[in-house]
Parts: C-alpha cells; structure tokens; sequence
C-alpha cells in the first residue's frame, strides 16, 4: 500500500514522541512492504510562531490530501497569555472542525505490568479494556449560548442541542466497533431529565434494534456510569455518549490504567482523514530533557493503520511490541514509579527491537 500520513509534532514533548512514532511507522512499512510518505507540517505554538497563525493553510492542505494525520501535542507556557491573539489550542480545534471528525474514539486499556500505577486496586482494574466513543461536534458546546440578565441578576446559558442524524452516526460507528470487539455496546444519557438526552436513547435503540440486533446493548445513566467506571469497569466493552459526558467520562477513565503516557485517542469522521494522538498534552515541565514516554503516540500510529487504512496486522504488530516491551521491564521515568528508567528515544529502540523479532 502507497498512503499519504502527515505528522503534526506541534510543541513541547510534541516533536521528541512523533519521531519515535515516525521510526515505527517506517518499520512497519518496511516489515509488510508498504510505502509510506511522511510530511511534517506545523501546528500550535511553533505555527504561532513561525506563521502567526496556529493552524496555517499549507497544514490544512496537507491533512486534506492525506490518508490520516498523526498529532503530538500542542501548547506550553510561552503561548499562555490570556491576551494574546490566537493560542495554540485554537489549532487543534480548527483541524478537528476542517476534517469534519464528529467521533472521539479512547480507548481504555490495562497493562497487567502497570496495574499497580492505578490509583483503584489491582482486583477492580484487571482486565480492563473499554472503547469510548464520544460524539464531538453537536451537544452542549456547540448549540446557542450567550450571556444576559434574569431577574436583574447577570445570567448565562448554554444549549445541548443535538438531531436525529448526529445521534445515529455516532451510535451506528460504535456498534460497528463493538462488532469487532466483544459484542458489548452501553450508550450513556441522562434521559430521566433531560430532553435532548430523551431523543438520544430514542435514536440509539432503534439504530442498536434495527441494524445492530447481534449486540448485547444496553443503556446507563452518565451518574450511574461515574460509579460504574470506578467500580466495575471490566464490565464495559464500548460506551457510546455525548460530547459533555464522553468528555468528563473519558478523563475520568483515563485515570484507571495510572499512566497517561500510554493512552491514544482517534478524532474520525464519515470519510476522509482521522486525526490520531496521545490523550496528553505538551508536558511542558519535562520538554526537552528526552524522557517523554513515546508509547501513547507510538499506539496512537497503531490506531491510525487500523482505522484509517484498515491495516490490522500491522496496528497488532504495533500493539504487540509495546506489550512484549512493556513485559521485558522497559519503563519511561513516568511508568517506572522509582525504579531504573530509560529514555524516550530508548524506549523507541526497544519497540523497534521488539517489531524486529
Ligand atoms: P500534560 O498532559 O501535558 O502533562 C500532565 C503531566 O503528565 C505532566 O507532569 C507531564 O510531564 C506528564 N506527562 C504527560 N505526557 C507525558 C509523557 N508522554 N511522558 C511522560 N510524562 C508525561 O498536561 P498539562 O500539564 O495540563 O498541559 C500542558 C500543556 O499541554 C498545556 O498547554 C495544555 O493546554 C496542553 N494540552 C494539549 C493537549 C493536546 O495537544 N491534545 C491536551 C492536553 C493539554
């Protein structure tokens, strides 16, 4: 296969963990003989920079033209001032908007080596492996909001507005994933209050019946899910949700495997390039000083050759090297909790070794 990917290093420990991604990318097309071209474009803080612009056009084209687009991360203190004209962020949330990416996928797995960096016991996070998918275009953050006065008291609003065709995509990629999975798909509301969270179930069951009726579905309510997670998360396959629940839900899943450098993400839409990163940010506190642990990215390039370019043994490769490196006792100072440690771009030679063997 020939595939155009874009790498977007942004800043921070961005650019140290895209390029032990990119080394693993070019060995996997060199392990099953794919070709693929790797462009650079900027992104963030260093496009504010370089361009005054965060997301400048020339990036734009290329993600366009590309077959997927992988991100390290974006912002830092250096771009932080509230005054300034555009921030890095304001990059991130263009690119998502140009590609149309209406689906977050997070997955949430458990390492059984780094079990005990959880902050739950071992016997409730064992075993826990959950696909997230959190709409990410409609709901509360997009529908109207403004600000006013309600009974000489200054006031504020904020609209959760979704339709009929942003819930049945959401749900349809969802159940499709859940097919590839264990079968299991639970969709999250709060349809005891709330009206729009009412069209959603609505919406979500008759697409679950209708097209999906090989699943074993089930509806929680986002309060009842907060517990859940903590309690019983092996019980989850893939939870389906709106953009303000999959984003507070999705942090607070994150915390179950104790490591943030070693969670992906996926931003996808109906067709055209996903978006693929590490669930964390710039780390501005250890930029540079090449201990960044590079697994997060390198897991989020196995998400890409999986859902962008349906690639399913190379992503397994991928995700298989990690494992074995993880289980030979390679550790980044983040996963190490107080033992020895090994650099990032050490870290990328075990996955390597790991790919080879
Ligand atoms: P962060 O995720 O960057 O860092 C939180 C903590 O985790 C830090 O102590 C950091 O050193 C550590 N950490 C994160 N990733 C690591 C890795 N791969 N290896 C080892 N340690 C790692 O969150 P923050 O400090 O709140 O934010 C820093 C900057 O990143 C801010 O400007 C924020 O806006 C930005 N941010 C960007 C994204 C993104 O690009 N998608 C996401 C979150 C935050």
């Amino acid at each position: 296969m020939r595939a155009n990917l874009v790498l977007l290093p942004g800043d921070g420990i961005g650019p140290e963990i895209i390029d032990q991604a990119e080394r693993v990318l070019v060995a996997v097309a060199e392990k099953f003989g794919h070709q693929f071209e790797l462009e650079r474009h900027l992104i963030g803080g260093i496009a504010i920079d370089e361009t005054g612009d965060p997301l400048p056009q020339p990036t734009i084209d290329a993600c366009r033209a590309s077959a997927a687009v992988l991100l390290g991360a974006v912002g830092g203190p250096k771009w932080d001032d509230p005054n300034a004209k555009t921030r890095p962020e304001a990059g991130l949330l263009k690119i998502r908007k140009e590609l149309g990416l209406f689906a977050n996928l997070r997955p949430i797995q458990t390492y059984p080596e780094l079990v005990d960096a959880s902050p739950l016991r071992r016997e409730i996070v064992e075993g826990t492996d959950i696909l997230f998918v959190r709409e990410l275009t409609g709901g509360i953050y997009f529908g109207p909001s403004g600000k006013g006065e309600v009974d000489g008291h200054e006031s504020a609003y904020a609209t959760m507005l979704y339709t009929v065709p942003e819930i049945e995509r959401v749900v349809r990629l969802a159940a499709e994933a859940a097919r590839g999975r264990r079968g299991k798909l639970c969709s999250v509301d709060k349809a005891n209050v709330l009206e729009p969270s009412r069209l959603w179930r609505r919406v979500a069951d008759r697409v679950v019946r209708e097209e999906f009726p090989d699943l074993d579905y089930s509806v929680v309510l986002v309060d009842a899910m907060a517990m859940h997670l903590i309690s019983r998360p092996r019980d989850f396959d893939v939870i389906v949700t709106s953009n303000l629940f999959g984003d507070i839900l999705t942090d607070e899943a994150s915390m179950l495997p104790g490591s943030l450098g070693m969670l992906p993400s996926a931003s996808v839409g109906a067709s055209g390039p996903g978006l693929f990163e590490p669930i964390h940010g710039s780390a501005p506190d250890i930029a540079g000083r090449g201990i960044a642990n590079p697994l997060a990215t390198i897991l989020a390039s196995a998400m890409m050759l999986k859902h962008s370019l349906q690639l399913h043994d190379e992503a397994a490769a991928i995700e298989a090297a990690v494992r074995k490196v993880l289980a030979d006792g390679a550790r980044t100072a983040d996963i190490a909790r107080g033992g020895a440690s090994i650099s990032t771009t050490a870290m990328g030679d075990r996955v390597l070794q790991a790919l080879a063997s």
